[in-house]
Order: structure tokens, then sequence, then C-alpha cells
């Protein structure tokens, strides 16, 4: 097992003893420790570090715990039998116990920015190099092996950047970390505009641990913000819908949503959303900020968040204030709905990317809203074992907490779930047999697309 001092960079940490630190064995996953254990008597240094360290330090319970070593990624694929090389951007090593996975991290080097490779090769075109940036100063393959200190130099925020050893059981703090915690703010590490040029994605992360720590975010650190939002144009839409799921995650998504709007950057992740906000119906607004209290009280309650509940939900503006432009009257309403719903989505593409299987059950939910409203003897039963029933329901809830009148629909759906089979009959025989079909004299006006639908690249 090699002690701290003979590891190369650790003599410039500030060390935070066991007594000065609340983090306790016994908060860490099991897991967790049998990998750093392991390492440790295999020779290597091993390190707590990340997400974990920082929620342990300020007493909470860490999502998920990240491991930082000096083992490289084919060591430690000979010492764990459950483990598995992964990561297109860096490699990372997951070690697989049941359903949780451990992360383990080579320690890597920071890059120096003005590099002579990345000048002259556009972005996608480097193949067989460990470390590039594009001319934008862009990092794009990351991996150089480096020290400890070196590691935590390239991390993003200060208090994301303190290592745990159970050697000893001490904290290491190369940045001002435990500064930073105490004073519950983000702070970047090193010059907060070359950080964010060097990964624009920084600039929601930022804003993602202020909400959900509840945390400010340096001044310093926020300063370059607004000038190079526009930066996450450059990132690929698949990275910024992890990111944006990430951002509604948290459990404080309604705090991650105003900061979103503060900051200016919602417009790179969100635009359609927000920019339909002031346009649609009240109760359609009205309705993303319920979902986003919703979501915030079921991750509270432990309960998982499905990903396309929240893209219904933050897309029901934009689905609605696209209706409300076409001026359809009722009858129309249902035919149009699958092209609109499409055409709401397609808005958010532009941003972000999102699954197939996720922007798929999005409409289902929509579409669903309609049956849940207009009830007949045949749909009923239908509607009820859809596999999107629970989620269509929890919507159609929602849409009468924002204001919506729908003739007390949700209120009969309740009553018919908790009815025992004969009550649900006699529910089932007040309904008309088949559905009304009011139809208007006169031609279908044409849809109008009212919201700007934002250019990027390619896909304009
Ligand atoms: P969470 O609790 O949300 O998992 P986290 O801090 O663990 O928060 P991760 O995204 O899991 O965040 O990343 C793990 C660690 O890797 C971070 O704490 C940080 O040190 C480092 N890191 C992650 N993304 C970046 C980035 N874009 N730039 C620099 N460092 C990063
Ligand atoms: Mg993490």
């Amino acid at each position: 097992m090699p002690e701290l001092a003979e590891l190369a960079g650790a003599e410039l940490a500030n060390i935070v003893p066991r007594d000065r630190h609340n983090i306790s064995r016994q908060d860490i996953s099991p897991s967790a420790l049998k990998v750093l254990y392991r390492l440790e008597s295999a020779g290597f240094a091993s390190f707590l570090v990340g997400g974990s360290v920082r929620d342990l330090l300020l007493g909470k319970s860490p999502k998920d715990f990240d491991i930082a070593t000096d083992a490289s990624p084919d060591e430690l694929k000979r010492l764990f039998r459950n483990s598995r090389i992964i990561g297109r951007r860096f490699k990372i090593v997951h070690i697989r116990f049941g359903r949780e996975v451990i992360e383990v991290t080579t320690f890597r080097a920071h890059h120096e920015v003005s590099n002579e490779i990345g000048d002259h090769i556009p972005r996608r075109q480097i193949k067989g190099l460990d470390s590039a940036h594009s001319s934008d100063g862009l990092i794009l393959r990351d991996n150089v092996y480096g020290s400890i200190d070196q590691d935590a130099l390239r991390r993003d925020f200060t208090v994301n950047a303190l290592y745990y050893t159970t050697n000893g059981f001490k904290v290491l703090d190369f940045s001002s970390g435990m500064e930073d915690l105490a004073a519950k703010q983000i702070r970047m590490i090193g010059d907060p505009a070359t950080r964010y040029r060097e990964d624009p994605v920084r600039m929601l992360r930022a804003i993602r641990f202020a909400a959900k720590l509840d945390f400010s975010i340096e001044a310093s650190t926020a300063a370059p913000i607004e000038e190079l939002g526009e930066l996450l144009l450059s990132i690929s839409p698949a990275r910024l819908f992890d990111e944006t799921l990430k951002l509604f995650s948290t459990g404080y998504s309604v705090k991650t949503f105003a900061l979103l709007q503060e900051s200016g950057l919602g417009q790179y992740v969100i635009a359609p959303t927000l920019e339909a906000l002031p346009l649609c119906p009240k109760p359609a607004a009205k309705l993303v900020h319920l979902a986003l209290e919703n979501t915030d009280n079921r991750i509270a309650a432990d309960k998982s968040v499905t990903p396309y509940f929240l893209f219904a939900a933050l897309l029901w503006p934009v689905l609605r204030l696209r209706q409300e432009q076409a001026q359809l009257d009722p009858s129309q309403m249902r035919s149009s709905l699958l092209s609109m719903a499409n055409a709401a989505i397609a808005e958010q593409l532009d941003f972000t990317a999102i699954p197939k299987r996720i922007s798929y059950a999005s409409r289902e939910i929509w579409e669903l809203q309609w049956k849940l409203e207009h009830r007949n003897r045949r749909n009923v039963r239908s509607t009820i074992n859809h596999p999107r029933f629970r989620a269509a329901y929890d919507f159609l809830l929602l849409r009468e907490a924002a204001g919506e009148d729908l003739n007390a629909s949700g209120q009969w759906w309740t009553d018919f779930q908790f009815s025992d089979t004969n009550q649900q009959e006699e529910f089932l025989g007040n309904l008309p047999t088949q559905r009304r079909r009011r139809r208007k004299r006169g031609g279908q006006r044409k849809s109008q697309s009212g919201i700007n639908s934002r250019n990027r690249g390619s896909r304009a």
C-alpha cells in the first residue's frame, strides 16, 4: 500500500485529516470501498472523487461513487473481472456489482489550450491522437494520463476536485474546494472563460450544481456565461440531451429552470419552451411549472422520473401554442394532433437530441389526452390498458391542476380505477357508445407555425 507521501503530486494538496471532516466509511457504498481496498492492496493509489466526496462533506447521500486512481485502464481491467472499458471522450472503467456501477478513471492531465495540433484540424476528423483541441479551444479527446494534482486541476469546479482516501481517511484539496464548500459557492478551477471554451457544457454544469446544492455561482465563474453561452451550439445534440436530463433530474428542477432563464443559457437547450411560455394558453405554461414541482417531489420521495414525461410537459406549451395559432376547431384537433406533436418535437430537436423511444412515448401521452377526455364504451378499456396510461393520467391531473376545465375527467378516471368490476360496468354503461362527431362546415384553415425555430447548422 503506497503512502500518500510517495504519490507524485500529493505533496501539493492541502490535506484535511480525519478529525477535520465528517466523511465516514459507513456512508460510502460497500462496492466503492471494495474497489478502493483492492486497488490499495495491489499497490495503486485510489481515491473517491467528484460528486461523492462533495456530497458526503455536505452531509448528503451521493448518487454514485466515482474513483480516481494511478492504475491504467488495462491494469484495472486485469484487476477486476467485473469491469469494462468504456468511453469515447475519455477511457473510463466501469466495475459492476449487481445493479451498482463504480466508475473508475485513471488520473489525467490537463492540456494547454493553444495546442498546435488542434489548430489546423477540423472537428471530428481527428483519429489516432490522444489529445487534441479544435481551433476554438474545445477539448476533443482527453486521454493523457497525469499525476493526482494534474487530475485535480483539469476538473471543473473546486468543490468537485476533492479526493478522499481510505488510506488514513484524509481529504486532499488541490484548489479551494473546502473553502468554497463552506462558502457555498461554485467556483471554476483556473480561468473560467478558458475552461468554458474548452468545454461549454461546464456552463450548464455550473447551473446544475448551483441549483442542486443551493450554492451561488462565484462572480468570476458566472461572469463569462452570458457572452460564451452560444458556444453550446457547438455541442452535439446527444450530449446536450444527456445534460438537459441531468439538469431536470437534480431534484431542484424548479430552481434549475429559473437559473436557465436568468443566465440566458436556456435558449441553447430549451428554446422552444421558453419562447412559447409567454404566448401559449396560461394553463399550458402553468403545467410546466407544476410538472417540475412534481418531478422534484418525486425525486425527494425516491421515485423515478421518466424523461418522456418531462419532455411531454416541457413541450406542451409549444404544442398548445401551435394548436392555438392554427385556429383549429375542436373536430380538427384530433386529426392534426400527430403532425402538430411531431412539429413540436422537431423544434426541440434543433437543440437537443431526443431518442426516438422517448419522443414516441411523449407523443403517446399527448395522444392519450384526447381519449381520456372523450370517453366512450369502446375506448375506455384499451385506454386504461395502454402502457402509457399511468403517465397520461398523471398528465391529465396536472392539466386540471393547471386550470384547464376538462369536465372533471381526472376525477372520472380516478373513480373508475378504484372501482370494482361491477361498478366499472356501471361507469361504462353511462358512457356514449361511440364518439360523437361534430363537424363544422367550411374549409380547414392552414396551420401556421408561430415559433421561429432556431437553425442549427446542417439541420436548418
Ligand atoms: P453528480 O452528483 O451530478 O453525479 P458529479 O460532480 O459527480 O455530480 P459527474 O458528471 O458525475 O458529476 O462527474 C464526476 C466528476 O468528473 C466531477 O465531479 C468533476 O470533477 C469531473 N467532471 C465531470 N464533467 C466534467 C467536465 N465537463 N469538465 C471537467 N470536469 C468534469
Ligand atoms: Mg457523479
